[in-house]
C-alpha cells in the first residue's frame, strides 16, 4: 500500500478507537495530518480544547505560533506531517499517563514507518522522551536534550531527530520562545543543507 494508503486506513481506525479510556471523552480524534510524502513529521502531545474540537493537530494558540515558526524557515503545513502521541485529548488537557501512551502510540509508530520521513521533531517533554527511547538514546530534559540533531535509528528506519520545546511553552515564557525560534534557525539551516528545501 502507498505511504498516502496506510496514513489513511490508520486514521480511519483512530477515528473509531476505544483502546483506553480517553474515546470516552473525546469530542473528536485527531489523527494527524500532512503530506504523505513529506520528508519531516513533528510530533507534540496530545489534542487540546481546540483540537478536540476539529479534529485537526495543532489548531489552538500553540498550533498558530507552530505555523509561524513553520513559515520563519520556508514551510507550510502542508509540507509536513503533523500529529501527537497520543490521538485523544486528555481531560482538562492533563498529561498522558504512561498507560495511555503505551496504548495509543502503535498508531504513532504505524504512521512513522508509512512516512520514513528523513527527519522527526519532537515538541514537547513526552514526544521526545518517547521517540528517544525508541531509538535507544537516552532522555534527561527537554532542556538539556534541545537544539541538538540525532542521527539515530528507529523502527528499523535511519532518521535523524531533533527535539524541540513545546510551542505551547513559547505563549508564557519569551525564554522559551526565543529558544524556540533559535531552534527553529538551526532547523532550517540543516534542512537547506540536507537539501530539503
Ligand atoms: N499541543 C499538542 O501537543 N498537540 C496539539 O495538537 C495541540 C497542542
Ligand atoms: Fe485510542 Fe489513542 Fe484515542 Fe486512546 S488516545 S482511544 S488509544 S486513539
Amino acid at each position: 500500500m502507498s505511504g498516502k494508503g496506510l496514513l489513511d486506513a490508520i486514521a480511519a481506525e483512530v477515528l473509531v478507537c476505544v483502546k483506553c479510556e480517553l474515546w470516552k471523552t473525546r469530542k473528536n480524534a485527531v489523527p494527524g495530518e500532512g503530506s504523505p510524502n513529506s520528508k519531516i513529521m513533528f510530533i507534540g502531545e496530545a489534542p487540546g480544547y481546540w483540537e478536540d474540537v476539529e479534529g485537526k493537530p495543532f489548531v489552538g494558540a500553540a498550533g498558530k505560533f507552530l505555523d509561524t515558526l513553520l513559515a520563519e524557515i520556508g514551510f507550510m503545513r502542508d509540507n509536513v506531517f503533523i500529529c501527537n502521541v497520543l490521538k485523544c485529548r486528555p481531560p482538562k488537557n492533563r498529561k498522558p499517563s504512561p498507560q495511555e501512551i503505551q496504548t495509543c502510540t502503535p498508531y504513532l509508530d504505524r504512521q512513522i514507518n508509512a512516512i520514513k520521513p528523513g527527519f522527526i521533531v519532537t515538541v514537547g517533554n513526552y514526544s521526545t522522551a518517547y521517540i528517544f527511547s525508541k531509538a535507544n538514546l537516552s532522555f534527561s530534559s527537554i532542556t538539556q536534550a534541545h537544539g541538538k540533531f540525532y542521527e539515530t535509528s528507529i523502527l528499523d528506519m535511519p532518521t535523524t531527530v531533533f527535539p524541540t520545546f513545546h510551542p505551547a511553552a513559547a505563549l508564557y515564557s519569551a525564554k522559551y520562545k526565543k529558544e524556540l525560534i533559535d531552534d527553529f534557525q538551526s532547523l532550517g539551516r540543516e534542512l537547506a543543507k540536507k537539501g530539503h528545501r
